[in-house]
């Protein structure tokens, strides 16, 4: 048998739900192995529609076909070349902006002082990186955008509901694109947002709610009316889609560079996107990783992230091991305990994380690698702490940390 390599544009398949998609995207990276596809005049043969489909959406650079039906066999994915498009290029040199927003990979992944000790190391990945909206969203928005282009859409005008980040990083990529949008901010976003939006050309709906995803049903209806596109970060399949194909490998690669896998990984819940993908990739790839999502505490409102009962897609199709509560005031401890220590200022979001992974290591549950998403820096919420630190929101009382 002579094995043939085809780049996955070359082949031919009707498309497929989410459901078939992970569940055969699940067996493939489990095994990191995959069936080798049978195909008649670049057209792929029914029976493996699933495979080429798992494949090409996973972003691997070749697809082992053959045209002899039945002939079976299997290769292994790193042959595929699957972390082509996390690898970045090393003059970060972009012809636009938006081949600067979708190929300056991978994001800073560095080790955390402030949360590492003999046993542990905390990896933090800095999703400020990213040129629109300084925020983990760009990668969505951008692919959101990518593959609704991709398939002859022309928007004349976007709308979306957004704490922020997503609608910063549409804002950006309609003024690139010559598309005018209009976001709808929840009442919990800061002010100084609004201005941010307007420097930007962007029209802002504010709405009483405190949690955007109960803006939908008013935005798609006012968008129907419109005649205006909603990508609707909330239930678009390619919000998970891009973090399966671009964070969980960048991770991954940034790691395997270290020589090591992760033994947790933890994130905020907002859409759930970048959460359920990680843990998707990270289980089905070793099997022992521990994941944990983080949500505000009842009554407790953190930028960025919610909770699960306000509805989230993607947390319920995925294995999660647990979803922990993190109160306002302590995800401040956990920003603060990393600025004082380690000097950068990470976000509310990621202080949440942070706080949650400082119970894990002063329990003494914490061993190995562990991964961290920041999705933001500090610096967005400069309002929120100015309104904290002058009420003296700051547990002293934070858990005593050793680090390196
Ligand atoms: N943190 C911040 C600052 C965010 O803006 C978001 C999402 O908007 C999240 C966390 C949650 O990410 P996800 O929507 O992937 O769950």
């Amino acid at each position: 048998m002579i094995l043939k390599l085809v780049e996955p544009a070359a082949l031919k398949a009707p498309s497929m739900t989410l459901k078939e998609y992970i569940d055969t995207l699940g067996r493939i990276i489990s095994k990191w192995r995959t069936p080798i596809i049978h195909v008649r005049n670049d057209r792929v043969l029914e029976e493996d529609v699933a495979v080429f489909n798992a494949l090409a959406e996973f972003g691997v650079r070749y697809i082992p076909v053959s045209d002899t039906p039945g002939e079976a066999g299997e290769v292994s994915l790193t042959l595929l070349d699957p972390f082509h498009e996390v690898q970045g290029n090393g003059l970060r040199v972009y012809d636009s902006v938006v081949e600067l927003v979708s190929r300056d990979t991978p994001t800073p992944l560095v080790k955390l002082r402030s949360l590492s000790n003999s046993d542990v190391r905390v990896w933090a990945k800095l999703e400020w990186y990213h040129p629109f909206s300084l925020s983990i969203k760009d990668r969505v928005a951008w692919y959101m955008l990518h593959r609704f282009l991709e398939r002859g859409g022309r928007p004349a005008k976007l709308y979306e509901a957004s704490s922020t980040n997503t609608g910063m990083a549409l804002v950006g990529l309609g003024n690139y694109h010559g598309v005018k949008t209009r976001i709808y901010l929840p009442a919990t976003t800061q002010r100084c947002v609004d201005y941010v939006f307007k420097a930007m050309g962007a029209e802002v709906v504010r709405e009483r709610t405190p949690i955007t995803i109960s803006m939908l049903s008013k935005v798609l209806v006012e968008a129907a009316r419109d005649n205006a596109v909603v990508l609707n970060q909330f239930e678009n399949d390619y919000n998970f889609l891009t973090h399966l194909r671009y964070t969980a490998k960048e991770i991954d690669y940034q790691l395997m560079g270290k020589g090591v896998k992760p033994s947790v990984v933890v994130a905020g819940l907002g859409t759930s996107g970048h959460l359920s993908a990680l843990s998707f990739y990270f289980k089905n790839k070793y099997g022992d990783v521990e994941t944990i999502g983080v949500q505000p505490a009842q009554g407790s409102s953190i930028p960025g992230i919610r909770r699960v009962e306000t509805g989230v897609k993607w947390l319920h199709m995925v294995e999660v091991d647990r979803v922990v509560d993190v109160r306002l005031e302590e995800a401040l401890t956990g920003i603060l305990h990393v600025a004082r220590i380690d000097g950068i200022l990470p976000g509310f979001s990621s202080g949440a994380a942070v706080y949650a992974l400082m119970r894990l290591l002063n329990e003494g549950s914490l061993r190995g690698d562990v991964v961290v998403v920041f999705p933001d820096h500090g610096l967005k919420y400069v309002e929120l702490l100015e309104m904290l630190l002058a009420e003296k929101c700051i547990e002293e009382s934070a858990p005593g940390l050793s680090h390196e």
